[in-house]
């Protein structure tokens, strides 16, 4: 089964991803991770990419789709995978389309005030990428993930004026897709209305949507 996770920055793509890879066997990829990884990493690829994360604009579609086919064939598990933060433009969806066959998008629904909060507190774990928010998903310890005790950072496009731009982003390149995928692919819909609503619970209803379209039987 492969899925597309689908929604605004800072809708918990990543963050239910990982969530539902427990639950689906589906192996997440997502591809903020992997440029980010490659910036650090400092690889031809990651210096090719930097300037357009550091500005929240979009990596150019012909080199987003060869890191897809590449890390598809890479990382792909026995149970399919699924895709956070692909694809983010009508050419990347047309290229998946000669890739891999979608069995669903899960749609996640989030306004901006709720985005824009949750943007402005995220930290993430510099080691192995767990996302956490000051506000109302800390961790245990201030500064440290609870799941390899690894320090947390900010990344640097959860900035104010960032957030903002990435926000015009999605709304002009990537909410098309939505369109696009009406009536090719089956749709899970969340809306989420709370700021801190606990991850559990949106991958309850997640699956409950799942379950209704028959993907899911636990
Ligand atoms: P978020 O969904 O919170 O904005 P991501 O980690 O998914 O964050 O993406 C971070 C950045 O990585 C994007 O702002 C963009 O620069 C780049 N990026 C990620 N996925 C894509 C993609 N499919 N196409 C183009 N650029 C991408």
């Amino acid at each position: 089964m492969n899925l597309i996770i689908f929604g605004p920055p800072g809708s918990g793509k990543g963050t239910y991803a990982t969530r539902l890879e427990t639950k689906l066997g589906t192996t997440p990829i997502a591809m903020g991770d992997i440029f980010r990884e490659a910036i650090k990493q400092g690889t031809p690829l990651g210096k090719k990419v930097e300037s357009y994360l550091k500005s929240g604009q979009l990596v150019p579609d012909d080199l987003v789709i060869e890191v897809l086919k590449e890390k598809i064939n890479q990382k792909k598990g026995e149970k399919g995978f699924i895709l956070d933060g692909f694809p983010r433009t009508i050419a990347q969806a047309e290229a998946l389309e000669k890739i891999a066959k979608i069995d669903a998008i899960i749609n996640l629904q989030v306004p901006e005030w709720i985005i824009v909060a949750r943007l402005s507190s995220r930290r993430i774990c510099k080691n192995c990428g767990a996302v956490y928010n000051i506000l109302y998903l800390k961790p245990k310890r201030e500064g440290i993930c609870d799941v390899c005790g690894g320090p947390l950072y900010q990344r640097e496009d959860d900035t104010e004026k960032v957030i903002k731009d990435r926000i015009k982003v999605y709304e002009k390149q990537t909410q098309p897709l939505l369109e696009y995928y009406k009536n090719k692919v089956p749709f899970v819909s969340f809306k989420c209305e709370e700021l801190d609503l606990p991850p559990e619970k949106a991958v309850e209803e997640i699956l409950k949507g799942m379950r209704k379209i028959g993907l899911y039987e636990g």
